[in-house]
């Protein structure tokens, strides 16, 4: 077996660890003399294994008593309906757009309402984050969107926008248990597993209980209603069961490690030595404004595509897999996910100060 360093942005590196103990209880799960794969989603066991995966979840990210966590299918690109279904009232949002993915959020949200883009960095193609210090909230805007960490551009929201009694709506996918955040903050933060959590195939909702409701917009079908899944406690029907199971499995290794504190000065320093080394050297350039530089996904380029494209592929040959740019921007990008090893980035900066010398 050789494992290879994966920068992919997602599906991606998931701890050793916990694929070690998933191989372990692949043919039986604790007594059960079962996979959790075989199971049934309403037994003991798999009820045991979806109230200590919330129970878990709760801990590592404070959630107040007042949020509901949903477990849920269709990626994050189902979330994109389902909130303007759910929580446009009034028909009419707000949309922060920072990147393709609050982009394509902000289009889907135009089939159910007026979508108001109040901020965007679509002027310098997604490399920053517009200053919010007097962003306009629409009065009567049934939430503020966001994405708060952009996958393929590389940044992060640092500081919130304040929405004052308007819900803000969070996309997190990409930095889910990452670094601490104030639940409160939101009315609703959500992330695809495929990033930073698990197998791809889940999706967790946190949403505060009173936009839980019953007006909802007319058509909206049974499964993607909040409602459904927060009352049947994400049993409504079969949920994704052995993801969920790999996810509770990865927050008792953030838990064991120290929590999403701990993943933050771990983040940040991983993120620290790529970014110093793109900031020292002449043949690659980061592409984002640096105070909004993302820990999580590092975009970078040489500035000549094929140069670029040697680069991705030399450095595959050598165990650094994935590094080749989204396909709407180019370039190579790194994801530096909490699974991702220090020694990993410390390979990564040794194999380009290689290639720049050669270069
Ligand atoms: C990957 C990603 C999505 C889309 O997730 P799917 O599960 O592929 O639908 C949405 N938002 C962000 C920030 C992402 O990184």
């Amino acid at each position: 077996m050789s494992r290879v360093y994966n920068f992919s942005a997602g599906p991606a590196v998931l701890p050793e660890e916990v694929l070690i103990t998933a191989r372990d209880e692949m043919l039986e799960y604790g007594t059960s003399g079962m996979s959790v794969m075989e199971m049934s989603h309403r037994s003991k066991d798999f009820e045991d294994i979806l109230d200590t995966a919330e129970r878990d979840l709760r801990t590592l990210m404070n959630i107040p008593d007042n949020y509901r966590v949903l477990f849920l299918q269709g990626g994050g690109c189902t979330q994109f309906a389902m909130i303007p279904m759910n929580l446009m009232r009034n028909k009419t949002a707000d949309y922060i757009v920072t990147g393709q993915w609050s982009k394509k959020a902000s289009e889907e949200a135009k089939i159910y309402g007026q979508v108001n883009i109040t901020a965007t960095s679509a002027d310098k193609n997604y490399s920053y984050i517009p200053d919010f210090t007097d962003l306009k909230v629409t009065p009567n805007a049934d939430y503020v969107y966001i994405c708060q960490n952009e996958t393929v551009h590389g940044t992060t929201i640092r500081h919130l926008p304040d929405t004052g009694n308007v819900p803000l709506a969070a996309d997190v996918s990409s930095m889910f248990l990452s670094e601490p955040v104030d639940v409160n903050r939101y009315g609703i933060i959500w992330g695809g597993v495929q990033k930073n959590v698990g197998p791809a195939g889940v999706t967790i909702v946190i949403i505060r209980e009173d936009l839980i409701r019953d007006d909802v917009l007319p058509f909206t079908p049974t499964m993607l209603k909040y409602k459904t899944h927060s009352e049947t406690k994400s049993l409504y029907n079969t949920p994704p069961c052995y993801n969920i199971y790999i996810c509770g499995l990865v927050f008792k290794w953030l838990l064991k490690l120290g929590g999403t504190s701990e993943m933050k000065k771990r983040n940040e320093a991983k993120a620290k030595i790529l970014y110093d080394y793109l900031d020292s050297s002449r043949l690659f350039h980061g592409t984002v404004e640096k105070k909004d530089r993302s820990l999580m996904n590092v975009p970078f380029i040489t500035g000549n595509k094929e140069l670029d494209a040697e680069f991705a592929s030399e450095a595959s040959k050598a165990g650094l897999k994935n590094l080749k740019g989204h396909r709407s921007v180019g370039g190579m990008r790194a994801s530096l996910y909490n699974a991702m090893p220090v020694e990993g980035v410390n390979a990564l900066v040794q194999f380009m100060a290689d290639f720049e010398r050669k270069h």
